[in-house]
């Protein structure tokens, strides 16, 4: 098999990844990154980011990520397309093979590999995914207002984006598959307190509708086997994330969940020389300037740990 030697190696192109490259590329550390299955990351899946600071009037996902691939270019980035298939993280340099085809040995290395939504997996649902389907409230919650959405799930997102998403628009159903929330107590009264939010215990969706202006209802059927459609514009999943650690399972520490652990406040691994940034170390804020900001703390880190 071939094999290259490289300085830094980034797994992930996401705002992290882009970000950890910008940092390690302006000081010399020849980074080269790898896109992975989803170039550009979770912000391509979204259409437009008004929360990201710098960009008053707001900025496409996708022109957005490909602004950050430039900027990495600009400095040096080595960018190629291509999925880590293996990692081996016991040796340093740590070696890791693309596509099964090629070896690389990294004197360090920065994952930024984020971290997918879950979906339903209806065929309706993939259809109108970014045409009404949305995984992240916070995202896209804004182009709602004054709508009627639809939030699936039970846990502390699904009752926090249905809170959020009830303070800008004008009815919001709560879709419940079991007869009672798992969300913490405190996050359930505030639902339950929000008059425009309407639990439906029981629910599941059968179908996301829709037409070419995007989503315009869902089907949902209750346990008993009644079936109800609600008209809605927004149909947004909180039913949790998969991060996309499976390739460090039992190399990396992990949390229960599958996120890396980091040393608090950095973004150090349990292997020194490995460092993680962006979603796939953090379940709880999952922003795209969370994420660059992540991505920076990694590349400095990695600077240190190659200095020394
Ligand atoms: P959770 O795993 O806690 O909850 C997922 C929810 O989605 C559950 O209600 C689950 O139902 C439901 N669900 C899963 N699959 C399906 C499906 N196929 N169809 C319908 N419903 C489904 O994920 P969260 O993202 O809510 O939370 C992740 C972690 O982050 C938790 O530890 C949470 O406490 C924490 N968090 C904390 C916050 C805070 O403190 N402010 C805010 C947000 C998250 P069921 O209950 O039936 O399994």
């Amino acid at each position: 098999m071939e094999t290259e030697n490289v300085k830094v190696l980034i797994i992930g192109s996401g705002p992290a990844g882009y970000t950890a490259a910008i940092y390690t590329s302006r000081a010399n550390l020849q980074p080269v990154l790898y896109e992975g299955i989803e170039p550009g990351g979770q912000l391509t899946t979204t259409t437009e980011v008004e929360n990201f600071p710098g960009y008053p009037d707001g900025v496409d996902g996708n022109q957005m990520m490909a602004d950050m691939r430039r900027q990495a270019e600009r400095f040096g980035t080595d960018i190629r397309s291509g999925v880590i298939t293996q990692a081996d993280l016991s040796q340093r340099p740590f070696r890791v093979v693309v596509d099964g085809t090629k070896e690389l040995r990294a004197e360090a290395l920065i994952i930024a590999t984020g971290a997918s939504a879950k979906y339903l997996g209806l065929p309706s649902e993939t259809k109108f995914r970014g045409q009404g389907v949305s995984a992240c409230a916070t995202c896209d919650g804004f182009f709602y207002r004054k709508k009627d959405v639809a939030v699936v799930g039970g846990g502390d997102t699904a009752c926090e984006e249905a809170t959020y998403l009830a303070s800008l628009c004008r009815q919001v159903y709560l879709i419940v598959r079991k007869p009672f929330l798992r969300a913490s107590k405190a996050m359930q009264q505030r639902v339950f307190d929000t008059p425009n939010i309407e639990v439906l215990f029981e629910h599941n969706t059968v179908e996301v509708l829709g037409d070419d202006s995007g989503v315009t209802g869902a089907l949902l059927r209750k346990t008993d086997g009644t079936e109800r459609t609600i008209d809605i514009s927004g149909f947004f999943l909180a039913i949790g994330h998969h991060p996309n650690t499976e390739l460090f399972a039992g190399q990396l520490e992990l949390d229960a969940e599958g996120y890396i652990r980091t040393e608090p406040g950095t973004s150090k691994t349990n292997i020194e020389g490995v460092f993680a940034a962006g979603d796939v170390k953090d379940p709880h804020y999952r922003q795209a300037v969370t994420a660059a900001g992540s991505g920076c703390i990694a590349a400095l880190d990695c600077e240190r740990f190659l200095l020394k």
